[in-house]
C-alpha cells in the first residue's frame, strides 16, 4: 500500500495539476476562490485531510449516488449549460388524455447526474451531503454511469419503453475528471478506468465530502471495457453484474491508494461493493494482518428482498479473474460448504466488524433472516437530508416561528418543538397555508390538466416493484369511484420506473396505464396523472405538494423507504402499512395506517401480495381521510382546529429524528468513531 507522507500538500496547484485539459475546458470555472461558484477553500482542506495519516477518515463506497443538484446546491457554469445535460422530457399519461395528447410538462431544469436509479442510491446522496454538513473527513467513491439509469417512457398498451439515456459528463457542472488511472488486471485484458471527482458542499458551503467517480470509457479499453460504467445496474448477462461489481469494490480500493488517501475505515453501502474487502486481502503479504484488516470494514444492509442479494457462481468469477481471486472469494464468501457461489451479503455479514439495517424493524427481520449473525446486526434507521428535501414555504415557516425552531438548520432535531406550536392558532393556519403554496405551486406545473388546490390529493411515486405494490389503489377501481361519487373527488398522482428486466414491475406499469385508461369517462371526480420518468426533481415536488403520501409495500419487505420522510418534513400527512420507518412513528399520529401487520418469526412470501384485504382496509382509510380533509378545506375555508393540522404538526415534529443528519451521528458514534 503506497501510502504518502503527511506532509504531501494539497493546494490549488495540486487541483489544477490532477485535472485533465484544466486549460481548455475547466479554467474558468475553477480558480483560486472559486469552484463553480462556491468557495474553493473547504476543497483544499478536506483533500489535506484525506491525505493526513494522521487524521482518522472513512471511504464510503456505494453503487449509486442521488445528489439531486438540480434542487440543492447547484453549481454554476461560465458558459451557458450544454443541452444535452438539460431534461424536460416529463410527459403525463393521464385519464384526460386530450390534455396528454397536446401538452408536455414544461420546466427547464438540469438533469440531474444521472448516477442513481432510487432510494438506495438518494439514501447515499443524502448520507454524503450529511457528511459534509457534519464536516467528517470521508470520502466517498462510485461510479460515473455514462449512460445513467434509463429514460422511460410510457407507452399505452405496452407499458414502459426504456430508452438510453445520454449525457456529457465532460461539460457537467461540478464534475471534473483527472488524469489519473487505476487498472484492474482481468483474464480478459487490462481494465483501466479514469477517475472524477465530484465535491459535495455542505448547506453553509464551508465543507465538502469529496465523491471519486470510476469510469471505464477511456481510449485505452476494449470496446467492451468501455460500456462496462454505461448503464447501472445492467443484468443481462452475469458477467455485466461481475464486472459492475468488482470495478466499484476492486476500484474503490485502488483509486484510494493511488491517490494516497489514509483510510481507517471502509464502509460498504450495501453488498455491492464486496469486492473491495476481497483486494483488502489480496493485497495483504502477510495474510494474518487480515484479523486487523476486518475490523476497518462496516456494512449496511438495504434489503430483506432476496433479488437484492447477489450470488455469483465462482465458475462466472473465475472467467474474470485469476485464482487468487476465485480463492479468496471460496474462503469469505461460501455461504455453505459445498456451495459453489460467493454470497456477497454473507461475505458482508461473516467478515466485516460492524453491520447495520436501515430501520428498527429491517433490524429483526434481517436478524431472521441470517441468525448465524444476529448478534452483530445494529439497526440505524434512515434517513433524508433535510436541506434538499426542504420546500422554501416550509424553510420559511420554520424561520417565522424562530423563536421556537431556533438553528434548524444547523440542528434538525429542533424541529421536534414543533409540539409546542400545536395549540397556536396562527401556526396552525400558516403551516397548512405554507402546504397549500407547495400545492398551488404543483397544479401551475400540470395546470392543463385543470388540477383543484381544495381537492384531496393523493400521490405515491417510488421504485416500481413487487412488494411495494404500485397498483393496489387501483385492484378494485369501481371502489375509488364509489369513494368519488359518494363524498368527494380525488386526483392521485404516481411516478416511478421498473427495471428494465424486472417483468413483475413491468406488468405492473402496464396495468396501472390500463386503470387510468379506464377512468377515462370520470375525469370530473377522479383525476389520475402518471408522470414519465420520476427522479430526485419530481421527488421532491411531488412529495411536498400532495395532501397524503401513500405508502402501501406489503410488509416486511419495506427494509425503510425514505419517501415518505420527505413528504413529513413538509406536512405531507402518511396513508401507510405498517413497514419500515413508519414502525417507529406508529404511535405519532401522523396520518392513518392500513393493511396486513406482519408479527412473529415467520418472514412470508413476497409473492403473496395480499391485494385483496388490503385493497379493502385501503379504500375504508382513503374513505375516512377523505372526510377528514373535507371537514379541514372547504372549498379554501380553514377549519383550524381540525385532527388533520394537528396530524401535519406531528409530521415535521417527526422530521426531527428521519433525517441523515442524525443517522450519519449514528453511524459515526456506532461504526466510524471519527473526530469531528
Ligand atoms: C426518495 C426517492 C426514492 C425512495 O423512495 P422510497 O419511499 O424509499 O421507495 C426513490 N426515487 C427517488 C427519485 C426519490 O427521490
Amino acid at each position: 500500500m503506497n501510502r504518502t507522507a503527511t506532509d504531501h500538500k494539497f493546494d490549488f496547484e495540486t487541483l489544477v495539476n490532477s485535472i485533465e485539459q484544466y486549460d481548455k475546458i475547466y479554467r474558468d470555472d475553477i480558480t483560486r476562490e472559486n469552484y463553480f461558484g462556491f468557495p474553493i477553500a473547504p476543497i483544499l482542506e478536506a483533500e489535506q485531510k484525506l491525505l493526513d495519516n494522521k487524521v482518522k477518515s472513512v471511504a464510503y463506497l456505494s453503487m449509486e449516488y442521488g445528489l439531486a443538484p438540480s434542487i440543492y446546491n447547484s453549481f454554476q457554469l461560465k458558459k451557458p449549460m450544454s443541452e444535452k445535460n438539460k431534461f424536460f422530457k416529463h410527459e403525463v399519461f393521464s385519464n384526460y388524455w386530450i390534455s396528454d395528447y397536446i401538452f408536455k410538462i414544461k420546466i427547464d431544469k438540469m438533469l440531474d447526474i444521472p448516477i442513481y436509479s432510487g432510494g438506495l442510491g438518494v439514501l447515499a446522496g443524502d448520507t454524503v451531503k450529511s457528511i459534509a454538513d457534519l464536516g467528517l473527513s470521508v470520502m466517498s467513491v462510485g461510479i460515473l454511469w455514462n449512460k445513467g439509469y434509463f429514460k422511460q417512457n410510457f407507452w399505452y398498451k405496452h407499458g414502459q419503453m426504456p430508452e438510453e439515456l445520454s449525457w456529457d459528463p465532460w461539460s457537467y457542472p461540478g464534475l471534473i475528471p483527472l488524469k489519473h488511472r487505476v487498472s484492474i488486471n482481468t483474464k480478459k485484458g487490462k481494465l483501466s478506468l479514469r477517475l472524477w471527482k465530484y465535491y459535495v458542499y455542505s448547506y453553509d458551503k464551508k465543507n465538502v465530502c469529496p465523491l471519486i467517480l470510476l469510469d471505464s470509457n477511456v481510449e485505452e479499453n476494449t470496446e467492451y471495457f468501455r460500456k462496462l460504467t454505461d448503464q447501472l445496474y445492467r443484468s443481462d448477462h452475469v458477467s455485466w453484474r461481475i464486472f459492475q461489481r468488482s470495478i466499484l469494490g476492486i476500484g474503490a480500493i485502488k483509486a484510494i491508494d493511488s491517490l494516497g488517501c489514509s483510510i481507517d475505515r471502509y464502509h460498504l453501502n450495501e453488498g455491492h461493493a464486496a469486492f473491495a474487502f476481497i483486494e483488502r486481502y489480496l493485497q495483504l503479504s502477510n495474510k494474518a494482518d487480515m484479523q486487523d484488516e476486518k475490523k476497518k470494514f462496516m456494512y449496511t444492509c438495504h434489503t430483506p428482498v432476496a433479488a437484492g442479494h447477489d450470488r455469483f457462481n465462482l465458475k462466472d468469477i473465475g472467467e474474470i479473474y485469476g485464482d487468487e481471486y476465485i480463492q479468496a472469494a471460496e474462503k469469505f464468501g461460501k455461504e455453505k460448504k459445498d456451495s459453489q457461489d460467493m454470497n456477497l451479503t454473507y461475505l458482508c455479514l461473516d467478515n466485516c466488524a460492524k453491520v447495520n439495517a436501515v430501520a428498527q424493524k429491517h433490524g429483526e427481520i434481517t436478524r431472521l433472516q441470517f441468525p448465524d449473525f444476529a448478534s452483530k446486526v445494529d439497526a440505524i434507521t434512515n434517513g433524508i437530508h433535510i436541506h434538499t428535501w426542504l420546500s422554501e414555504s416550509f424553510a420559511q415557516l420554520f424561520d417565522r416561528y424562530s423563536s421556537t425552531f431556533g438553528d434548524w438548520r444547523r440542528s434538525p432535531a429542533l424541529l421536534t418543538k414543533a409540539q409546542d406550536l400545536m395549540g397556536n392558532e396562527d401556526f396552525r393556519r400558516d403551516i397548512f397555508e405554507a402546504h397549500q403554496v407547495n400545492k398551488r405551486n404543483f397544479v401551475n406545473v400540470v395546470d392543463h390538466w385543470k388540477l383543484d388546490p381544495n381537492v384531496l390529493t393523493i400521490g405515491w411515486a417510488r421504485r416500481i416493484t413487487g412488494y411495494k405494490r404500485p397498483s393496489l389503489l387501483f385492484h378494485k377501481i369501481e371502489e375509488i369511484l364509489k369513494i368519488a361519487n359518494k363524498v368527494v373527488p380525488l386526483q392521485i398522482f404516481l411516478a416511478g420506473k421498473a427495471h428494465p428486466n424486472d417483468n413483475i414491475g413491468g406488468a405492473h406499469i402496464d396495468a396501472i396505464l390500463e386503470h387510468i385508461d379506464a377512468l377515462n369517462n370520470y375525469y370530473d371526480i377522479v383525476k389520475v396523472l402518471i408522470l414519465e420518468n420520476y427522479d430526485t426533481y419530481f421527488g421532491k415536488l411531488l412529495s411536498n405538494s400532495v395532501d397524503v403520501w401513500l405508502n402501501n409495500p406489503l410488509p416486511p419487505f419495506e427494509a425503510s423507504g425514505t419517501s415518505g420522510m420527505k413528504a413529513i418534513l413538509n406536512g405531507v400527512v402518511q396513508c401507510s402499512t405498517l413497514d419500515g420507518w413508519v414502525v417507529e412513528a406508529e404511535q405519532d399520529d401522523i396520518g392513518w395506517i392500513f393493511g396486513y401487520r406482519h408479527e412473529g418469526s415467520e418472514i412470508g412470501s413476497e409473492n403473496d401480495l395480499r391485494l385483496d384485504e388490503d385493497s379493502a382496509a385501503l379504500y375504508e382509510t382513503i374513505e375516512a381521510m377523505a372526510k377528514m380533509y373535507y371537514q379541514t378545506n372547504q372549498k379554501g375555508k380553514i377549519n383550524l382546529q381540525s385532527p388533520w393540522i394537528s396530524k401535519m404538526i406531528n409530521c415535521v415534529r417527526r422530521a426531527a429524528f428521519f433525517n441523515t443528519q442524525r443517522m450519519v451521528e449514528e453511524y459515526n458514534a456506532k461504526m466510524w468513531e471519527l473526530n469531528k
